[in-house]
């Protein structure tokens, strides 16, 4: 994230900043909007201005899926550089860690040469004097050499704590930046990641791989009718509703707002068209009623595009295939499946 260190003072003549602007333009305050308008207000990332300005004055203004992609392009940019920080700070410690061990080294090669500087004189005198200071010169130096090794050891063992809690933030972050908090599943950043990853070993091994893009089916109607909490209610219901449909390898990811794209490995256009079938069957047949009333929501349907891996394919030709055969299915009539090969 952008960081947010204003005082109070400060945040409070934003907010009215703030407000005042998402008036103008007849926007609602919801936390998107509201934390979209507050980075405007301070004005100080030109290529953020410049997004949102161009997003504001676009024909179809700061829509809600513009306004998301607006948080998670640069939003989480910030929480990538905090990545990137923590990663700096795990090399600062590995590097002292390594600085020790080099010292350490020292120390025990100047000890082993004392030891064997002592051997030697040994062997070259029988005087009992003599021995007993040799003695006590190896006692000092051998008690010097512990006391350095136990300051060692806990050298290390603080620096093994200080990777261990940098290890568990870096993990927390890596989660947050490819998460989507609504449903839990992958977002699209993770998505493209994925994508990737799999399209690479499909194509090493000569294997199949389909890609799915879902849309719920006049999606925005429910929002108006029953309102934002209730369509959050309802992408929850059908992430997991996909989630169950699917096994092993396979991702469910967030694509975009209420679009969905599951990656199947190895697996073949037939294979791939009967999951989608599949899943389109399973949203269909959900019934769902609103929590406080009891009151029916009506039908729940999701229209499905299907493309399978060609051997010149990149992911933006795979993606551009799968999201055509989902705009034919919205054409067809909502409610369907269609393949790349049904493409008309
Ligand atoms: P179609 O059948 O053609 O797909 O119609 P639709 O209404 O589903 O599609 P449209 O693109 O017109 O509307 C999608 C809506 O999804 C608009 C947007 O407000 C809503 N939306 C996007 N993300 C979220 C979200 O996280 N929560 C909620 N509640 N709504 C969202
Ligand atoms: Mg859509
Ligand atoms: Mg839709």
């Amino acid at each position: 994230m952008f960081e947010y260190n204003q005082s109070a003072q400060e945040a409070s003549s934003l907010l009215r900043v703030v407000l005042q602007e998402l008036g103008k333009h007849g926007l609602s305050p919801t936390p998107v909007n509201y934390v979209l308008f507050y980075e405007r207000a301070l004005s100080r990332s030109p290529s953020f201005d410049r997004a949102f300005d161009a997003a504001l004055e676009s024909e179809e203004g700061l829509n809600e899926a513009r306004a998301r992609q607006l948080v998670d392009e640069f939003m989480l940019q910030g929480l990538m550089n905090e990545l990137a920080t923590a990663q700096d700070e795990l090399k600062r410690i590995l590097r002292g860690m390594m600085l020790q061990m080099l010292q350490t080294g020292n120390e025990f090669a100047s000890y082993a040469s004392s030891l064997g500087n002592y051997i030697r004189r040994l062997d070259t005198t029988s005087d009992s004097r003599f021995i007993r200071e040799l003695t006590d010169e190896v006692i000092a130096e051998t008690r010097g050499m512990q006391r350095s090794s136990v300051d060692t050891q806990q050298r290390f063992t603080q620096a093994t704590q200080e990777v261990e809690k940098l290890r568990q933030e870096l993990e927390e972050a890596r989660r947050e930046a490819t998460t989507d908090a609504l449903t839990g599943l992958p977002n699209r950043r993770a998505f493209g990641d994925f994508l990737t990853t799999m399209m690479d070993d499909a194509l090493k091994n000569a294997t199949k791989m389909v890609l799915i893009i879902g849309d719920i089916d006049h999606f925005k109607q429910i929002n108006d009718n029953y309102g934002h909490l209730v369509g959050d209610k309802v992408l929850r219901f059908t992430a997991r509703t996909l989630l169950s449909q699917v096994k092993g390898q396979d991702l469910v990811c967030r694509f975009g707002g209420e679009e969905f794209a599951v990656i199947l490995p190895q697996t073949t256009y037939t294979g791939g068209m009967a999951l989608a079938e599949k899943l389109r069957s399973r949203i269909a047949a959900s019934r769902l009623k609103l929590a406080e009333s009891g009151k029916d929501l009506g039908e729940l349907t999701i229209s499905l595009g299907v493309a399978c891996i060609r051997h010149d394919d990149t992911p933006e030709s795979l993606i551009r295939r799968a999201d055509r055969a989902l705009y034919q299915a919205k054409h067809e009539g909502r409610n369907r499946v269609v393949g790349e090969d049904d493409l008309s």
